[in-house]
Formats: C-alpha cells, sequence, structure tokens
C-alpha cells in the first residue's frame, strides 16, 4: 500500500498534477467530486482528508456528518482532457466514519462487501457492461433537446456523422484513460450509441462504469451534443439498456463452464441464472431504478419483459452468449444504465451467490418466442413477469431479505424512500398524455 501511494505521487509529479478530484457516489451512482490542490494529495492518501456528508444525497444526518475519503491509489488516473486551470488527476474513494469503519451508506462499500462474501466461497466475479446511451442537440441555450444527431442531419447543416465523431473521440479517451475498448456501433434506434469494454473483476468495472458515463458525457459536450444514459428518452422507439455480461472463477478457472455438460455450463453456472432469476424482480429497483426504466421493459424493443433464459433466444432476462471455454458467461439484459453501477453488481451477484448456496435449479432454458405467447403458455412454462412499473418492484424488494441485505439497511431504507417519493411525484403529475388523450374528449 505504501508503495502504491508513491507510485501515485511520483505519478502525478511526473504528469504536472495541478489538482485531484476525489470521486466518490451517492447511493444513486451519481458521482461526486471534492477537487483537492495536488499539495494536499499526501495527505488524502493518508486518509486524513474529512468533508462534509451531509450535503450528499443520502449520506448521513447534520449533526454525525463527518466523513473521511480513502482513495483506492489503484483508480489513479490523469484526465486526458486539459482545462485551463492545469492538469487534472482523479482517484475514487470509499467512504469511512470517523471511527475508521466503512460506512453503511458507501456503494463501493457496499459492493466490496458481497465480493468479500463470494471471495469466502471461493468466487471472483468478472463483469462486463454493455451501455447504451443516445446523443442528443443541444439547443442555441445549451440546453438538450430530443433532436438526434441522425436526424437532425435531414434539415440541418449538422454533417450527419456528428454523432459517429463524438463517439470515436470517447474511445479514443477512454483508451488513453486505459479502458481497452471492445466495440463501439450505432445501435438501432436514431442517435443511440453503444461502446463496451472490456470485462474485468467487479470492483473496477463498477469504478469503469462510473468513469465512463462521466467521460462519455463530457465528451459529447465538447462535441455540442448531450449524451444520456436516461433508459427510455423516446416512445416508440428502442431504449438504453446496459446489459451485464458476468462469470465467476475459482482458483483462476471460470466456473461456469463445464465441457461435460450438454451445454457446456457448470452446476454453478445453473445454480447463479437460478438466482438470478430467483431474485429478478427485486433486483429491478436497483438495476432499474427509475422510474422511466419501466417504460424501457415493454414487449417490441428488444429489452426483457418475461423472466425467462435462453443460449440463443435475445429476447429473455438471461442469455448464454455462444462462447465457452475460459469465455462462458452469462449476460443479464434487463439492467439499465440509469442504475448506480455498485449497488447493481452488489446485487446480481448476491442473487447469483444465493443460487449456489441454496442450490437453486433454473427452470428449462425457453427457445421460443415469449412474446408470441399467450399468459396460459407463459404460466404453463413458469415463465414470470418483470415488475411493470417502480411501485411493483419496490414491492418486491420489499420482500426479498436477500436482495436488501445485500443493500444493508441504511441504503435500503434510504434508496427506496427516494424511490417512493418519485412514483409519488410522477404518481401526481398531470402528463401530456393524459392532456392529448381526455382535454377535448372530456
Ligand atoms: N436497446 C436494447 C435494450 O434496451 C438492447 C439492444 C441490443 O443490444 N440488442 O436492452
Ligand atoms: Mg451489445
Ligand atoms: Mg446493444
Ligand atoms: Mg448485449
Amino acid at each position: 500500500e505504501k508503495e502504491k501511494r508513491a507510485a501515485v505521487l511520483n505519478r502525478a509529479e511526473e504528469w504536472g498534477v495541478k489538482f485531484v478530484r476525489l470521486q466518490f457516489t451517492d447511493i444513486f451512482g451519481v458521482l461526486k467530486n471534492v477537487a483537492i490542490p495536488v499539495d494536499q494529495l499526501p495527505k488524502a492518501l493518508n486518509n486524513e482528508l474529512m468533508f462534509d456528508g451531509s450535503s450528499i444525497e443520502g449520506f448521513v444526518r447534520i449533526e454525525e456528518s463527518d466523513m473521511y475519503l480513502r482513495p483506492d491509489p489503484d483508480t489513479f488516473v490523469v484526465f486526458p482532457w486539459r482545462p485551463h486551470e492545469g492538469t487534472v488527476a482523479r482517484l475514487i474513494c470509499d467512504v469511512y466514519n470517523p471511527d475508521g469503519t466503512p460506512f453503511a451508506g458507501c456503494p463501493r462499500c457496499t459492493l466490496k462487501k458481497v465480493m468479500a462474501e463470494a471471495a469466502a466461497m471461493g468466487f471472483t466475479m468478472n463483469a462486463g457492461p454493455e451501455a447504451e446511451f443516445f446523443l442528443f442537440h443541444t439547443d442555441a441555450s445549451g440546453r438538450p433537446t430530443l433532436e438526434t444527431h441522425d436526424r437532425a442531419g435531414y434539415f440541418d447543416l449538422t454533417p450527419v456523422d456528428l454523432g459517429e465523431d463524438a463517439r470515436r473521440d470517447m474511445v479514443l479517451t477512454l483508451e488513453q484513460m486505459g479502458f481497452e475498448i471492445e466495440a463501439s456501433h450505432h445501435e438501432v434506434a436514431p442517435g443511440q450509441h453503444e461502446i463496451d469494454f472490456k470485462y474485468a473483476e467487479a470492483l473496477t468495472t463498477a469504478d469503469r462504469i462510473a468513469t465512463f458515463k462521466f467521460v462519455v458525457r463530457t465528451i459529447a459536450q465538447r462535441h455540442g451534443l448531450h449524451a444520456t444514459f436516461m433508459p427510455k428518452p423516446i416512445y416508440g422507439i428502442n431504449g438504453s439498456g446496459m446489459h451485464v455480461n458476468i462469470s465467476l472463477s475459482k482458483d483462476g478457472q471460470n466456473a461456469f463452464y463445464d465441457p461435460s455438460d450438454k451445454l457446456g455450463l457448470s452446476q454453478t453456472a445453473y445454480q447463479f441464472i437460478a438466482g438470478v432469476m430467483t431474485h429478478a424482480r427485486a433486483l429491478a429497483a436497483v438495476t432499474n431504478p427509475t422510474v422511466n426504466s419501466y417504460k424501457r421493459l415493454v414487449p417490441g424493443y428488444e429489452a426483457p419483459v418475461y423472466i425467462a433464459w435462453s443460449p440463443r433466444n435475445r429476447s429473455p432476462l438471461i442469455r448464454v452468449p455462444a462462447k465457452r471455454g475460459s469465455s462462458t458467461r452469462i449476460e443479464v439484459r434487463h439492467p439499465d444504465p440509469s442504475c448506480n453501477p455498485y449497488l447493481a453488481l452488489a446485487v446480481l451477484l448476491k442473487a447469483g451467490l444465493d443460487g449456489i448456496k441454496k442450490g437453486m435449479t433454473p427452470p428449462p432454458p425457453t427457445d421460443k418466442n415469449i412474446f408470441a405467447m399467450t399468459p396460459a403458455e407463459l404460466q404453463a412454462e413458469g415463465i414470470g413477469v418483470l415488475p411493470g412499473s417502480l411501485d411493483e418492484a419496490l414491492e418486491a424488494l420489499a420482500a426479498d431479505e436477500v436482495i436488501k441485505e445485500a443493500l444493508g439497511p441504511h441504503i435500503y431504507e434510504r434508496l427506496t424512500l427516494a424511490q417512493k417519493l418519485e412514483c409519488e411525484q410522477y404518481r401526481t403529475r398531470v402528463h401530456q398524455w393524459e392532456i392529448d388523450q381526455y382535454l377535448t374528449k372530456f
């Protein structure tokens, strides 16, 4: 640890870093910053830096607001873009109480806790996300619109490939920050893109997702565009998902692979799948945490609606991509990019571990087109449905002790309280659809 700290100081000096942003996320996954001048860096690396947590959503009550940030030296990275004030670097931090214990409201600590549970069973989780997002034009005053670069291209002077340029720039910037980009492409909907980076152990991946969103937004802005990870910005076209590819490894081997099995999957893989399916409805409150998330989980837009799995079919909750051997993995398809990456990976892992601990068996895989099945057929095959709204997901979570345990009471209570408030605000607002539907009819 001491050497790592020294290495950070050296690199900061080498790069001429002037400011360091200490980053952490609140319970909603919103990235927070405390910027310090570089001469405070040694103090920060010694975990001596205190901040007032009372202003951070879901953190603490006023009277106990002093929190300590513990930077993780492995997360030191210099921002490749150069602001006027001099070179800026960042460190991702865990949040600690003054008494030296991890703070219960720290999502990163929450993920570490579930990872430790996996480690005690001999497992490490690897995760690789496929985050989708939209690029929208901004108006004359810089406010985001719902005009996509593709569509605007028809009647605008804007070159049609403005979004493609922005995406290329995003990929290059991410690479400079140490990301290994595996794929980057235009998605199905106009203005929609996807950038995939290589899988890594869960904590690294969660850190990268947080960084990724921030980099994508920053670079979009530099191209005069607004990048949004809102799950369903436009009715009638695909929403944005964040499929998560998951595998477990044990003793350095892929624990999901078994060449002697008909599908090449191990007992562990089947149990993990069963665990995720069993807890899917409760998971949704975390992996699909907004009112808007449920506008995406509807038939017809490549997003899952039913709790099923398949090695072939693309429509179910869990797909098993064809790769086997060390690349054996499952793709969980309901998460969307509005989720808190730390909490989402924590609860997904927890659900899978529960499947392993309890020796769960998944239902047989579904190769039929689930969307064409009648409710009776679905029921006969034991295929459940994902929650249709955030309210439903919150009810499912309230009844799921395993997933609640993963979050811990502090995060569970604060997160769901805020979510319920959002549901209530949404429920009581008069929406445009109602005006269109009723204003002249009655
Ligand atoms: N956008 C789709 C979703 O909401 C996924 C499309 C795809 O990657 N096949 O999940
Ligand atoms: Mg993809
Ligand atoms: Mg995609
Ligand atoms: Mg995918």
